[in-house]
């Protein structure tokens, strides 16, 4: 006999149900809105990649590629059989994807983007995968909406309004709590960040007796990412450590100021961060976060900044690139518990029909009305009046529209507000004219 196996969702990975996923509708559709009017267009790479795009361009040193990414190997090209599929002869690694900038950029220069009107503006979203401990906002596969603008110059005006884009964006979901934080990692240069990340590495050393295993490591492999840590025994050391301001070349200080002043020409506010470093390396100058409320600990919805050398690290043209990703998990979350979460999954009209006469003129209804773009429930058979009226209610239905035998013959048919149980006669006609126009009114 079969052993009853009860499956479940892997561990950090969830289903998405009605009515929630409404929202996430609507927020999906917020965004191509938002994003449209900006002169974005949506591009769909791939869920898995070569393993060393992400190597490349995350960085092999950073968590997300020497931890969390998920691996496996492909089968060689024209092996057909399954038993080949593990050959340990095979070294094509491919990864789902943990983030997407990599993947943009690669498809940048495959399709030689750079041939076109600059600068190139595209926005992805969809699901990524990274092997993280789950909690409260943090999972391991999540949802990211995404925009880069490649190409052109890197002039801080371009900063400042993809970072305008993105409030606007908060602003239009009514998301509460919203703070934005910016800071400049300065240029690869020597001159500039290396010279700084040494000088951070060296006061670091100093102090490394009092640092956590995470920081000791880092201070080889990523100084930078000490600055982010959120370890309460850590937060006096890092207080006192070289600031990344203090060492920012005339051209990543200008840079930076005119970032500032442009975001003040928008009237978008800010908060400086100097701890702001981001974890990933291919971030250079301009880096951002916005946190909003209601998500404890993992309170950040959006993370981006500059990007300038990252395609021609891929193997393209020098490019210039900035952008962002915002997680819509926790937005999503972040509505939800502000109470902006609520969502219509009820039905406009339910038809109750009565008698064999009855039913062509439900369905032939039912086509109009959702023809018209109303939701409507047609119950598949007759039922009793009492029975149709609770399954409306029970449905979340603003109106029933009752048809019987004699309205079909009458061609008046009855509509019973659910709410307050009045009732009105109308034609074919003046009912849908009725119903559009308390759709313009409630809506
Ligand atoms: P990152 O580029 O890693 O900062 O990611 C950008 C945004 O994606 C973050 O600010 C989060 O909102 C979201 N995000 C990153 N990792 C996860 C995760 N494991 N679960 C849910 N959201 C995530």
């Amino acid at each position: 006999m079969a052993t009853k196996t009860k499956f479940q969702a892997i561990k950090g990975t969830r289903d998405l149900l009605p009515p929630e996923t409404e929202l996430w509708n609507r927020v999906e559709q917020t965004a191509r809105e938002v994003f449209s009017t900006y002169g974005f267009g949506e591009i769909r790479p791939p869920i898995f990649e070569p393993t060393e795009l992400f190597a490349r361009a995350v960085g092999g040193e950073t968590d997300i590629v020497s931890k969390e990414m998920y691996t496996f190997r492909d089968r060689p090209e024209g092996a057909e059989s399954l038993a080949t599929r593990h050959s340990p002869l095979d070294s094509s690694l491919v990864s789902l994807r943990p983030e997407a900038t990599a993947s943009v950029c690669r498809a940048y220069i495959e399709h030689n983007m750079q041939q076109l009107p600059a600068p190139l503006k595209l926005y992805y979203l969809g699901p990524m995968f990274r092997r993280e401990r789950p909690q409260k906002g943090r999972y391991r596969q999540f949802y990211q909406i995404g925009a880069e603008i490649l190409g052109g110059t890197d002039a801080p005006g371009i900063d400042a309004e993809v970072i305008e884009m993105v409030m606007l964006f908060f602003a239009r979901l009514g998301l509460e709590g919203v703070q934005l934080d910016i800071n400049s990692i300065g240029h690869s240069a020597p001159e500039c960040r290396r010279g700084y990340v040494e000088k951070l590495r060296a006061a670091l050393v100093e102090v490394r007796d009092q640092l956590g295993e995470d920081s000791k490591r880092r201070i080889d492999t990523n100084p930078l990412r000490v600055l982010d840590s959120k370890l309460e025994s850590e937060q006096a050391i890092i207080a006192k450590l070289p600031r990344i301001s203090d060492h920012l070349c005339d051209e990543c200080s200008k840079h930076y100021a005119e970032v500032k002043r442009q975001l003040d020409l928008r009237g978008v506010p800010f908060k400086e961060n100097w701890r702001l470093v981001r974890g990933l390396d291919y971030y250079m100058r301009t880096t951002f976060e916005i946190t909003a409320k209601g998500l404890g600990s993992q309170n950040a919805v959006c993370g981006g900044g500059r990007y300038d050398g990252l395609v021609e690290l891929l193997g393209g043209p020098p490019t210039k690139g900035i952008g962002f990703a915002i997680g819509e998990d926790r937005l999503i979350l972040s509505l939800q518990e502000a109470g902006k979460g609520s969502v219509t999954q009820g039905r406009d009209v339910y038809i109750a029909w009565m008698g064999e006469k009855a039913q062509p003129a439900a369905i032939a209804a039912a086509r109009k009305l959702r023809g018209a773009g109303f939701r409507v429930e047609l119950p598949p058979t007759e039922q009793k009046f009492g029975k149709a009226l609770g399954q409306a209610d029970k449905l979340g239905s603003r109106y029933a529209l009752i048809l019987g035998e004699d309205e079909v013959a009458s061609g008046q048919w009855t509509l019973k507000t659910l709410a307050d149980g009045t009732q009105a006669k109308f034609s074919e006609a003046e009912l849908l004219e009725f119903l559009r126009h308390t759709r313009v009114v409630s809506s």
